[in-house]
């Protein structure tokens, strides 16, 4: 394999280097960090990453799908640098400059549907979800606020009352928020209800209202439902079609506001600029993160002018909306929109289809699914039970670092794909190579 100078293991990771740091970080670190594979990284360029050790890796996993135009994007970095020379703070929420302005703008007006949008910036998801539930509560002057099982929204108590896909994430820290409820997703692979779409009906749609809002909540007492458009830690799952829009119409029927969380979803990685482009729906608040500034800490509260009742000072942030992170965000979108989304959508195919092959060939693969470069493998100990293969998950993503391929799990058991937008035909045919590789030898 002589397509690239990467992959290029010259030390069986983590050597010698990369284990004296894990070892410091382990002394000294919090504890609550998961550390997924000890990578410890030096540098990196477009999808490369040269660890301490000089072993370079393919990177399938972007930081969580953070770092879209690759790390270190010379434009990107340039901004950085020139931004940051000028100014590294001024408070946005007390002060003006040009590049808020014009990145909450270019947000605005990038947000599905016609009517007006205005724009908050936070420093990372998590905030954008606790002031999405703030702005939501005070436009509605609701409290109830309706999530999905197997949702992830962040880890502020806020955020962590809808957060919903592990245990541990909750484990000694409540009471959370009250009058929070939390119902089924469009899982097909895995409905709750054991139905088969599209003969169900939506049937996990219907629930929300004959059972949950007949019997137990008065859909006047709800402000929003929270919904990421493919559910991102939970799984990388993909919602069948038109269930979106069964949960803007159910939204619609009783005054409820939908927040789609497109914290890792939007920017490009689908192959759209959102998410919920693919199924035609337009959020009442849109919710975006991760890969807004190429790595810069940035998140935005995208909503409808009529949704933002909130008044002046009634949220801030001292951080948010930081200068060097707006001037990153804007190179980002410029980039995202200049051929990185267009290539998210063309690798994307290739890679899904080439994933689907494997899948065909090897049995503990029980799914495929995503859209553009978010996409995820579901291991199954069996394909009728569709059981999820927890250990297979976590052996494929081990050795698949141990060959120079980075990727993270999710959910029970999928590994999720979430390279840098500006990976090429050639990376798409290693990442193949190699996973089937330790696909077939995770087996054994
Ligand atoms: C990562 C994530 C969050 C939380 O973002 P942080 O920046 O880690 O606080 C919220 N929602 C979704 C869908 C995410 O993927």
């Amino acid at each position: 394999m002589t397509l690239k100078d990467y992959p290029r293991i010259v030390v069986h990771p983590p050597g010698p280097k990369a284990q004296a740091i894990v070892d410091r970080d382990a002394e000294w670190t919090s504890s609550c960090y998961i550390k997924e594979y000890p990578l410890v990284i030096e540098r990196g360029h477009g999808a490369m990453v040269e660890d301490v050790d000089g072993n370079r890796f393919l990177d399938f996993m972007a930081g969580i799908a953070v770092s879209s135009t690759g790390y270190a994007h010379p434009q990107v970095v340039r901004a950085v640098q020139a931004a940051a020379a000028r100014f590294m703070h001024i408070c946005g929420s007390d002060f003006y400059f040009e590049g808020m302005a014009e990145l909450c703008q270019r947000l605005a007006q990038l947000a599905p549907g016609t009517e007006k949008k205005r724009v908050f910036l936070s420093n990372s998801g998590t905030e954008a979800v606790d002031g999405a539930i703030k702005l939501a509560r005070h436009a509605t002057r609701r409290t109830a606020i309706i999530a999905f099982k197997g949702a992830f929204h962040g880890r502020t108590i806020g955020a962590l009352s809808l957060t919903s896909s592990k245990a541990r994430q909750h484990a000694g820290f409540g009471p959370l928020l009250p009058d929070v409820h939390h119902v089924p997703f469009g899982n097909c692979f895995r409905c709750e209800y054991k139905l088969t779409h599209p003969s169900c009906g939506l049937a996990c749609v219907s629930a929300i209202e004959h059972d949950l809002l007949a019997r137990h909540l008065d859909p006047r007492d709800v402000a929003a439902i929270f919904v990421e458009p493919i559910q991102g830690e939970g799984g990388y799952i993909v919602p069948p079609p038109g269930w979106l829009a069964a949960i803007r119409e159910l939204c619609d029927r009783h005054g409820i506001l939908m927040v789609a969380d497109e914290i890792q979803s939007g920017v490009g990685r689908t192959g759209k600029m959102w998410a919920c482009e693919h199924e035609g729906v337009v959020p009442d608040i849109l919710l975006t993160a991760k890969g807004l500034a190429s790595g810069m800490p940035l998140g935005a509260i995208i909503a409808k002018d009529s949704v933002t009742t909130w008044e002046n000072g009634s949220h801030g942030s001292t951080f948010g909306g930081n200068p060097v992170c707006c001037a990153a965000a804007l190179v980002t979108l410029d980039l995202i929109e200049n051929g990185l989304m267009q290539n998210a959508a063309a690798r994307g195919e290739e890679l899904k289809a080439g994933l689907q092959a494997i899948a065909d060939k090897h049995l503990p693969v029980g799914n495929v699914r995503g859209r553009g470069l978010m996409l995820g493998l579901d291991f199954v100990v069996n394909r009728a039970t569709r059981e999820p293969d927890k250990l297979m998950v976590h052996k494929v993503e081990r050795r698949a670092f141990e060959r120079g391929l980075l990727t993270l799990s999710c959910g029970a058991s999928t590994l999720r794909l979430a390279p840098p937008l500006t990976i090429d035909q050639d990376d798409v045919k290693i990442a193949l190579e190699i996973l089937e590789d330790v696909i077939r030898e995770a087996q054994d």
